[in-house]
């Protein structure tokens, strides 16, 4: 491709919403084009490099036997409230009317959509197992969406279902998958981890997220290295402190004035923030979007409450509980605003984080203005509706596996796997006849991959002050030629002689034959990251050319034949990314 004829319009000004690198450098590079706040559109770089990433998906799905489908994004509502999810999962899901008003919504994901093939086209054992899956636009009305590709609202996913007799079909169709996700993001050229993850609105038993190590990305993992526990920290489970044996001493009612916080309860009686407990107060909604009552939750005063833990104990969806206006629920519950204890309150529903049922003499909000009460025990004074882990593993806390000060790092999650089980097939009713012609449930999985997130989080990991540095297995191109001076006859037939042999090669070559300064060619070359770089200019008299990685800085005179060769060898080499 001549760069003088090619579609491409790059920025000098940087964008003022693109906060993170790869979103700035997408922009600048014209390769991606935002047409409104989280919707964008792919130039012809762009759109070379989203290709190249769903070819290595392809390659390696195929490689496990998954077959390609492609399903349409528009899905009836019916399908939605057959698995109970067109209330589940919330504004989220974008929702639509035909003319006659009939519900649809455009997939966000296509369990439901799987599912009713399934049921409909499998009957017996002998279909199982099975893999389909697709590559196609998903649609998310994101609270925030950000970052550009990292988190749109129209975004291009893969996303694959297996199918199974039981569960151990489904261990062993999750392992395929969980090794052909970590060939894909290994041939994107990423740093990236596999993390234990929690199920979210997707549901189901067991999940791992793929996460590329990035101090941008938005989740956060908890690893030890110690041995191999590696989760979100929305999943992590947290060791309980051992259980405390002191005897129970009588409660005792304390006057705290103003001390609303934990910090200033502790300071203010001398107590370490681990002899008190925290209160947080929310309210539910229900599917009609009502108040659904109130919930109080407890952790220990130096513990944070996990809201991922906190939804999945009380068996809702994130959209449906938010913080309470305290004056209304104070009402209803006896709780007072700072001052908010287990003892005392009524008629909401109490969730006690696990660890504060073994600890002994604690001090709690006494719900009067004021007042805290002190050597609150669990069972004597005040029980959990719910008592279950809802605390955050934080940084430098024990291992839940093996001990050892947990660390936290971020990243982006570019693929997540999940194994589903009957979540989607008991409701929908998908069954197929075993051997003995009996019904039985189809045990099922599913993959993501972030196609388009994933091509953010290549630039995120692969750019420099000058612009992006793609692996050769996402690079638009392969080679660029920059003819210094297309009006020098010399150089400008040097310059299509090596063009013409690298395409001959099969090498994906780009020819700069623009009328710009040299300046500006050697910016663009850097910007536009193409790994290998041949420059074309003043020794070309004597049959030298210049020869350069993007990723390196030292440049090397080279023939023309050697530069060619040099070229080849290292493109084919590097272009599978394997
Ligand atoms: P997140 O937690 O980041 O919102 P998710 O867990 O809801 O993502 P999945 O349902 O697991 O996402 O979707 C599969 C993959 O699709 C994700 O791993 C991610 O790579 C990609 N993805 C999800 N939401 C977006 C988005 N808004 N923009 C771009 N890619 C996305
Ligand atoms: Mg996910």
């Amino acid at each position: 491709m001549r760069l003088s004829k090619m579609h491409i319009k790059t920025l000098r000004e940087v964008p003022n919403e693109a906060e993170i690198s790869s979103h700035i450098l997408l922009l600048r590079t014209g390769m991606i084009r935002k047409l409104v706040s989280g919707v964008y559109g792919f130039m012809p770089l762009g759109w070379r490099s989203v290709r190249k990433i769903e070819d290595i998906v392809r390659e390696e799905m195929d490689a496990k036997g998954a077959q390609e489908i492609h399903m349409s994004a528009v899905q009836p509502a019916e399908l939605w409230q057959e698995s109970g999810r067109w209330y589940a999962y919330g504004p989220e899901l974008w929702r639509l009317k035909d003319r006659n008003g009939r519900d649809f919504c455009l997939g966000p994901t296509h369990e439901e959509i799987f599912t009713d093939i399934i049921r409909n086209d499998v009957n017996s054992y002998r279909q199982l197992p099975l893999n389909l899956y697709q590559i196609q636009n998903k649609y998310r009305d994101e609270a925030r969406p950000r970052f550009g590709l990292m988190r749109s609202r129209e975004f291009i996913m893969k996303d694959a279902y297996s199918f199974d007799k039981d569960y151990e079909g489904l261990d062993i169709s999750y392992k395929e998958m969980y090794d052909a996700y970590t060939n894909v993001f290994n041939r994107c050229g990423l740093y990236f981890r596999p993390v234990a993850a929690d199920t979210g609105a997707i549901g189901g038993s067991g999940s791992h997220e793929f996460t590329a190590f990035a101090e941008v990305g938005e989740s956060e993992i908890a690893y030890c290295e110690h041995c191999d526990m590696a989760a979100t920290t929305e999943r992590a489970d947290v060791k309980d402190d051992p259980a405390d044996s002191a005897e129970m001493m009588p409660m005792e009612e304390v006057n705290t004035p103003g001390t609303k916080t934990i910090e200033e309860v502790a300071n203010f009686l001398g107590l370490d923030k681990k002899q008190t407990i925290k209160a947080l107060l929310f309210v539910k909604y229900d599917e009609l979007g009502n108040e659904d009552g109130y919930v109080a939750a407890f952790v220990r005063g130096d513990r944070e409450l996990n809201m991922i833990k906190l939804v999945n104990a009380l068996d809702i969806p994130e959209h449906a509980i938010a913080f309470a206006d305290e004056e209304k629920m104070a009402a209803a519950t006896g709780c007072v605003g700072g001052f908010t204890g287990p003892v005392g309150l009524h008629d909401c529903t109490i969730v006690v984080d696990s660890e504060l049922t073994g600890m002994r003499n604690l001090c709690a909000g006494a719900c009067k203005k004021d007042y805290h009460i002190k050597n609150v025990n669990y069972g004597r004074d005040y029980t959990g509706d719910i008592v279950r882990d809802i605390k955050t593993l934080k940084e430098g806390d024990p291992c839940p596996v093996c001990g050892a000060p947990v660390k936290h790092t971020r990243g982006i999650e570019v693929g997540q796997v999940f194994k589903l089980g009957t979540k989607y097939s008991e409701p929908m009713g998908a069954y197929y006849k075993d051997e003995n012609q009996e019904d039985q449930l189809i045990v099922m999985g599913c993959y993501g991959i972030g196609v388009t997130r994933t091509l953010a989080a290549v630039v995120e990991q692969h750019h420099d002050d000058n612009g992006i540095i793609w692996p050769m297995s996402v690079a638009p191109y392969h080679v660029i030629v920059t003819l210094v001076k297309p009006d020098d006859s010399v150089q400008a037939e040097i310059a299509e002689r090596i063009y013409g042999e690298l395409a001959k090669a099969g090498v994906e070559v780009l020819l700069d034959d623009r009328d710009e300064r040299p300046g500006v060619k050697f910016k663009d070359a850097d910007l536009l990251g193409i790994p290998v770089r041949i420059t074309v200019g003043r020794g070309a008299a004597e049959g030298s050319v210049e020869y350069k990685l993007r990723r390196e800085s030292e440049k090397t005179d080279m023939s023309i034949e050697g530069a060619i060769a040099a070229a080849i060898k290292i493109v084919n080499e590097e272009r599978s990314g394997r």
